[in-house]
């Protein structure tokens, strides 16, 4: 005889029907179980996602008792093959089991004590008729304070189970979704974030941004408070920066920082954590250092609990560069221990090497830029020299004019130059000779020709054009070399040339002085060589000499 009538069931399965949350599902399952008024209490468990243990999803007791509802509510219960647990019993079994009062274990007796109950039933979440080959979602825990729980009230709950199965099997199927879809969403963003945070770390090369954004990273995955990085630096390990999560442990780890200044660890396994983990290239784990702080340790670590004060776990993981160590990073906790697990540790190794290749790769980066500048720097020094030294070469040190050499070099390559143009734009040559230059220094002194010297060398300077050459030929005398320069414009350029000389005034130690110059001129004619130019040029200047000086020829 069924409890609920059709239009019960009806109305029933239309609210069943209407949601698909397991939480408003089992809500409205014990609302039903309320309703009834036989029971003083109940635990609805769900099975988890890994079929390994049951969970209270839904508890409801009365009276005194009521306030440990929240106490229960996800309680955990390992579906263990010897389960004591009734409820595991119910799932394993997949049958309803009743607490046996008369033949109870002390385990059950206890229990039922403890609960002021006089009798519990597990059964599980399926439809009777089915209990070999349904899906179980969990159990129902039926507690009762006076008396048996009845036969009627196992099949009412039957029939109310009858109902709940298949909704709640799919609504349980939605939730292990919903939390499949919710933690590979996250499992997605933090591998995005992480990778992010490779790849920024990859082009870092300033160590503070690495150290920086590395104990950011820490923070971000692991609770601790302070972080230290220390590395081998002129055999000792010196500690590079100490990060703090929170700023109110900012004096510590300022006191801190000044202590290691004066007192870096030693590469000896007996100055300290920090060195022992560096020498012996493996991570050392305090789960608690307020446990063990009274044992002897070095002066240096001594130092350091009694500056960080309350310091609970300690952990120092050495940075590895090519799986040798180059450093040591060290964990910190202050206010309270944290749980380390074999995948945290693995984690931070892995982590703790990569940091090990950011930190060379950034020196090695700075190495090569500062190379990279030397030579830079020792290229210009060595340019600026080659210079100086190609000019010294090709300059006459006293006029700045270009020397003799230079002259015959470049007056060879011009007429070189020339006989292989077609349209022959003269090419010319002029020889200035200071007068009477001997009796100018016998008069004035040498200091004084000197200064006059430069001076006409400076004038000649001001009349050639960019594409002209002039020089000194030795002595008193000088050679100019003119690009596209006919026998007329020679003669012209001659003639300002030495009427500028001879308008000029020298400032010497012997007073304002000038001198006159004679100038001999000539253009290339056919079937010209070197010898030949500068000879005719020669016999010009010979001719103005001949010819009462202060004057030009042009051959
Ligand atoms: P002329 O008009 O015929 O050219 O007579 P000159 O005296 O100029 O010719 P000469 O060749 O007899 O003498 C050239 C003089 O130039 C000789 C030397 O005293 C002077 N002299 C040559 N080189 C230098 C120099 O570097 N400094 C000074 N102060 N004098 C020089
Ligand atoms: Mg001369
Ligand atoms: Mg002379």
């Amino acid at each position: 005889m069924a409890y609920y009538s059709i239009a019960d069931k009806c109305s029933l399965l239309e609210k069943i029907n209407s949601t698909i949350e397991l939480t408003s599902l089992l809500n409205l399952f014990g609302e039903q179980i309320e309703k009834l008024g036989l029971l003083d209490g109940y635990l609805i468990n769900l099975i988890d996602a890994t079929e390994t243990s049951l969970i209270s999803w839904k508890v409801h007791f009365i009276g005194e008792y009521q306030s440990l509802e929240n106490t229960y509510a996800g309680y955990k219960v390992a579906l263990a093959p010897d389960a004591s647990n009734l409820s595991a019993r119910a799932y394993l079994q997949r049958q309803t089991i009743q607490a046996d009062i008369a033949n109870a274990t002390d385990e059950v007796k206890r229990l039922l004590g403890l609960w002021k109950l006089e009798d519990i039933a597990v059964i599980p979440l399926m439809p009777a008729e089915e209990r070999q080959t349904a899906k179980l979602p969990g159990t129902i825990a039926l507690l009762k304070q006076h008396g048996k729980i009845d036969q009627e009230t196992l099949d009412i709950l039957d029939e109310l189970i009858g109902l709940f199965h298949a909704p709640l099997c799919n609504a349980q199927e939605y939730a292990f979704l919903k939390d499949y879809q919710s933690r590979f969403e996250a499992a997605a963003a933090e591998q995005s974030r992480f990778l992010q945070f490779i790849v920024e770390m990859n082009n870092m090369t300033a160590p503070e941004r690495i150290y920086d954004m590395f104990s950011g990273e820490l923070f971000h995955k692991l609770s601790f408070d302070m972080v230290g990085f220390f590395l081998l630096e002129n055999e000792v390990l010196i500690s590079k920066k100490i990060s703090i999560i929170n700023h109110r442990y900012e004096t510590r780890r300022a006191k801190w920082e000044q202590f290691l200044l004066h007192h870096p660890y030693q590469q000896n396994t007996t100055d300290g954590g920090i060195s022992h983990t560096f020498m012996r290239n493996t991570h050392l784990l305090f789960p608690d250092v307020q446990k063990i702080k009274h044992l002897p340790m070095s002066a240096n670590d001594q130092a350091t609990l009694k500056i960080l004060g309350s310091v609970r776990t300690l952990l120092m993981v050495p940075i590895r560069y090519q799986n040798e160590p180059i450093g040591v990073l060290t964990f910190f906790t202050f206010a309270d221990t944290v749980d380390i697990s074999e995948s945290d540790l693995s984690l931070l190794n892995n982590l703790s090497a990569f940091l090990g290749t950011a930190i060379i790769n950034g020196r090695n980066y700075l190495l090569n830029l500062e190379q990279h500048r030397e030579i830079e720097r020792l290229n210009m020094i060595l340019q600026d020299k080659v210079k100086e030294l190609a000019e010294q070469a090709a300059t006459d040190k006293l006029t700045g004019l270009f020397n003799f050499r230079t002259f015959e070099l470049e007056l060879n390559r011009r007429i070189n130059e020339f006989e292989r143009q077609t349209d022959k734009n003269g090419l010319s040559i002029a020889i200035i000779d200071i007068d009477h230059f001997k009796k100018f220094n016998d008069t004035y002194g040498h200091n004084a020709g000197n200064i006059v010297l430069a001076g006409v060398a400076r004038e000649i300077g001001k009349l050639v054009r960019k594409m002209d050459l002039a020089c000194r030929y030795g002595g008193e005398e000088f050679v100019v070399i003119l690009a596209k320069c006919d026998p007329e414009g020679i003669r012209v350029f001659a003639e300002r040339m030495r009427m500028a000389i001879a308008a000029t005034e020298f400032e010497t130690d012997a007073g304002k002085l000038s001198v006159t110059v004679s100038i001999g001129c000539t253009s290339h004619q056919l079937q010209d060589t070197y010898d030949s130019l500068f000879k005719r040029a020669d016999q010009a200047l010979y001719r103005a000499k001949e010819n009462g000086r202060n004057r030009v020829e042009l051959i």
